[in-house]
């Protein structure tokens, strides 16, 4: 056999080598690291370990072939470029090792400082620092304490508590008190601690520290809150992380020496400016720490003018190379500048805003990409009412921001305190240290909840999601004791009854009554703020990219909305007609004695007469909505739940039989709905007699509505309005089904529309799989079709919504089986492969058919880039997310279709 070629894989990348594209490869930092590099920034030099070495490793537990000879290589040349050799006796090259994943994850992975360090390199290390024994024997203990820590996992604790003791001993509570010979003693401790905890000496050959850190990097990658960090925030687990060996730079050689961070723009507000924080004499670390206190970097300018100067330059610089926020590290050694890290920096859902939109004004990026660099989820953060924090309101714990709103309330321990409480018109939050099904009523009570256990997956953060109820979960600062009554936290016992607020947001936790103020994103679509008269930063920049997303976008929004009241709100929101108007409410309240009537009808003159006094009630409902949404489309869904909702429970008829008999009462109406009742009653309501169904089974059911619409339209036309109705039919699976209904429907058209013509058209939903796989068919009778597609979720999967989501979809969200609920974004395998066959079997059949969507994923972002994709015509949402679904109808006219921004 012929010798195999090994052509030999590249490990290793020079900074010089790489670039900010590359974060697969090198990780962010590491990409970052070599675009400054590249930009003649001062970056102390380095190189980068790929992140396939590290899942090469993590796949077997061992280097891939040629990577230690790649390290050797690049660190014989990083040691020629620096003159030193690593861990030299006389004068050391020192590096460090840190971690850097191609998504930022803060705190999850390692970093050791001062690779390199040794009991004889540590002299040298002085001398070189002008016989500076007190910086060495500092730099030598941080060194045995992080690689302690990090690399060999000696709880860092201990080492904290032999500093602490030496603090002590000196009687000081400053490090920098420590002079050298009490620094000297501390490694002799330290290596104590580090020979108890690993049974081996603290490692003297440079070479194999270095070893040891790359391979503590790589596996830190699956270090369980790293794991647990991803999955919350949904970067894939198979990434692996890049390891970036960085020479040396020293902030703790004195006060001429320090390390900061800086922000080119405020993360928090997005306004322009110096924010950052500096700490002199001190050792990266330090600062994160926060051991001792920092500065604002403004001072710096006192303390080394040319350092801060020099140092706004590469700010500036970095913002116009990288066209955004950035979010940079750095370090001063005696007076030279270096810089450690730059990315675009994370910010809050306003700064996203107001930063894109100044980021256009200054010229250094178009609209479109302003549109690509805010999202849906921020606009709804900004959308929701917000703590007013201006006063001394300081939040005693934080958890997840499970799910968003404020929400303020009395502390309640248990479901049934809860409802006994909003009963009595209370707010509650409800406490639990977890929640579970048992939970549900006192969760659709409360105003919020609040748990000390669980991520954004457990059961409260889920189901207080689907309900569209503020949430924070995992505050595990509150010791919670629930047959008490009380938890603690920060010192302090809080009681049932006590006011807690509670950001779901932030998942910031708070005593007492934070006043809560509207939101002026919401205020600016209600048409109360005008952008072009106020001075606020926030409305003009969701004014100016929300209009672009307006022109950019393909899709129509329209609304779900059941009354003139929430079609107005949701006009005035930006909708374009009402994709899904229910009839349901039209049978409740006071009219429930006429759908009794009907239902208990004997004769069909009975019926008829029930039919006849809804038919004036309903018209009315119609008209008032054509008025909100005059000149707009109004898609009307005829009845769609099964009669007997509208009838009252059975335990409750039969008591109401039992109490009048007992009285001597005349009970012949309560029986005949028991009886009804009993009758009507269903297994599996959901798969009942429903929708279409009904509309078959009840002669002039309808009809009536069919009348009603008509009527309504024809009255607005003739006060000279623009009625659009489309009448929807629910539940079709079959297109004979829809044929009939649409026979006896054209004819009460054709009749009432003699008087003055109105166009109506006449669709249906699809929300059964059978109507989605014979969408060829029912087109041929159909003149649009909307999804239903909670409906269709449901029927597609085999679960019902109210069922599922309290009793095991944590469950599955934990065990990834679902990345998301199905109910929150539209499953695209699935549900979304039926949306695609109907769409495109409906439009051949039909090319003229009208496509929409009118389940609650019109207004999921996700979801909404999808019917962009399958070339839907409108998305309907509810009021409240028309504005989102309008950005995000913008947005995925510029990814999907091509921009090259990104
Ligand atoms: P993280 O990702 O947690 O910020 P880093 O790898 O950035 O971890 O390093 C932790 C700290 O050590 C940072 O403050 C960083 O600036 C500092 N640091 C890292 N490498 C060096 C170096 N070569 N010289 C001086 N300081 C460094
Ligand atoms: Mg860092
Ligand atoms: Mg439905």
């Amino acid at each position: 056999m012929a010798a195999q070629e090994t052509v030999e894989h590249k490990y290793v990348y020079d900074f010089a080598e790489g670039n900010k594209d590359l974060k697969d490869l090198l990780g962010g930092k590491g990409a970052n690291l070599a675009e400054m590099t590249n930009l003649g920034l001062p970056v102390p030099p380095g190189f980068t370990i790929t992140t396939e070495a590290c899942k090469a490793y993590l796949a077997t537990g061992e280097e891939p072939d040629g990577l230690a000879d790649q390290i050797a290589a690049h660190l014989a040349s990083l040691e020629r470029a620096m003159g030193r050799r690593l861990g030299d006796p006389q004068d050391p090259l020192l590096v460090s090792v840190r971690s850097g994943a191609k998504f930022s994850m803060p705190g999850m992975m390692e970093t050791v400082l001062n690779v390199g360090l040794n009991d004889r390199s540590v002299v040298g290390l002085s001398a070189q620092a002008g016989g500076n024994d007190r910086f060495a024997w500092d730099s030598y203990r941080r060194l045995i304490q992080m690689f302690g820590k990090t690399v060999c996992e000696v709880p860092g604790e201990e080492f904290e508590h032999a500093l602490d003791e030496a603090k002590r001993a000196k009687g000081t509570t400053n490090d920098l008190d420590l002079d050298a010979d009490d620094l000297r003693g501390l490694v002799d401790e330290y290596k104590k601690i580090f020979l108890k905890h690993t049974g081996r000496e603290f490692p003297q050959e440079p070479r194999e520290q270095l070893d040891l850190a790359i391979r503590a990097v790589f596996e830190s990658w699956n270090a369980e809150r790293a794991v647990l960090y991803r999955r919350q925030e949904r970067i894939p687990a198979d990434l692996g992380t890049a390891v970036n060996v960085v020479s040396m730079v020293f902030g703790n050689l004195g006060p001429d020496s320090g390390t900061g961070v800086a922000f080119t723009r405020d993360p928090a507000s997005g306004a322009q400016g110096i924010y950052g924080d500096y700490l002199a004499n001190a050792q990266g670390e330090d600062v994160v720490a926060g051991i001792r206190n920092t500065v604002p970097l403004q001072e710096l300018e006192q303390l080394d003018k040319k350092s801060y100067d020099e140092l706004l330059r590469y700010m500036a610089r970095l913002e116009g190379h990288y066209k955004d926020l950035c979010d940079i590290e750095f370090t001063i050694e005696r007076g030279k500048l270096w810089m450690l890290q730059t990315r675009v920096g994370k910010r809050t859902a306003a700064a996203a805003f107001v930063i894109a939109g100044q980021l256009v004004d200054e010229g250094l990026i178009d609209l479109d990409e302003a549109l690509h660099r805010v999202n849906g989820a921020q606009l709804a953060q900004l959308m929701f009412p917000r703590f007013q924090l201006d006063h001394e309101f300081q939040p005693v714990a934080k958890g997840i921001g499970a799910s968003p709103g404020a929400a303020v309330g009395k502390v309640v321990f248990t479901s049934a305190r809860a409802v006994e409480l909003a009963a009595e018109g209370e707010d509650v939050i409800l406490v639990r240290r977890e929640t579970n099904p048992d939970d549900l009523n006192g969760m659709i009570a409360a105003k919020g909840i609040l748990t000390s256990r669980g991520g954004k997956t457990s059961h409260a953060a889920v189901v207080a999601r689907g309900m569209g109820k503020t949430c924070v979960s995992g505050a595990d600062e509150l010791d919670i004791d629930i047959p008490q009554r009380r938890f603690t936290v920060a010192g302090q016992t809080v009681t049932e009854g006590d006011i807690v607020s509670i950001d779901g947001t932030t998942g910031k936790v708070y005593l007492g009554e934070v006043p809560v103020m509207p939101s002026e994103v919401v205020q600016y679509f209600e048409g109360s703020l005008d952008p072009e008269h106020i001075d606020n930063a926030l409305v003009r920049a969701v004014h100016r990219i929300m209009s672009h997303a307006d022109a950019k976008r393909r899709l129509a929004v329209r609304t779900n909305a059941d009354t003139g009241a929430d079609a107005a709100r949701a006009r005035r929101f930006g909708a374009e007609g009402i994709g899904l108007c229910r009839t349901e409410h039209m049978f409740l309240g006071d009219r429930r004695e006429l759908v009794e009537r009907l239902i208990l009808a004997r004769t069909d003159d009975e019926r008829d007469e029930a039919l006849a006094a809804l038919l004036p009630l309903q018209r009315d409902d119609f008209v008032e909505i054509f008025r909100e949404m005059d000149g707009l489309p109004v898609t009307v869904r005829l009845i769609d739940p099964p009669l007997h909702e509208f009838l009252p429970p059975l335990e409750q008829l039969a008591v109401n039989v039992a109490v009048a008999q007992e009285r001597g009462e005349d009970v012949a109406k309560e029986e005949a709905l028991l009886a009804a009742v009993r009758r009507m009653h269903e297994e599996n309501p959901m798969l009942g007699l429903r929708g279409v169904r009904l509309g078959l089974v009840i002669p002039g059911l309808f009809a009536m509505q069919v009348r009603a619409i008509v009527e309504a339209a024809v009255a607005c036309a003739q006060s000279g309005g623009d009625p659009r109705p489309e009448i929807m039919v629910p539940l079709v699976g079959a297109v004979q089904e829809l044929e009939t209904v649409r026979a006896e429907a054209e004819k009460i058209i054709e009749e009432v529309t003699r008087e003055k013509a109105v166009d109506v058209l006449i669709g249906t939903m699809i929300e059964v799989p059978r109507a989605a796989l014979t969408a060829g068919q029912i087109a041929e009778a159909a003149q649009f079709f909307s999804f239903g597609t909670n409906d269709l979720t449901q029927m597609a999967w085999g679960f019902s919504r109210d069922d599922v989501e309290g009793a095991f979809f944590w469950r599955y969200l934990e065990l990834g089986i679902f990345g998301i609920s199905p109910f929150e974004s539209i499953d695209r395998d699935g549900v979304g492969r039926l949306v695609r066959i109907a769409a495109e079997e409906g439009r051949a059949a039909r090319p003229e058919l009208k496509l929409g969507v009118c389940g609650e994923h019109g207004g999921d972002p996700d979801s909404v880039h999808f019917f962009h994709e399958v070339g839907l015509d409108y998305v309907s949402c509810s009021p409240f997310r028309v504005p989102v679904a309008r950005l995000e109808a913008g947005r995925a006219v510029v990814e999907t279709d091509g921009s090259d921004s990104r």
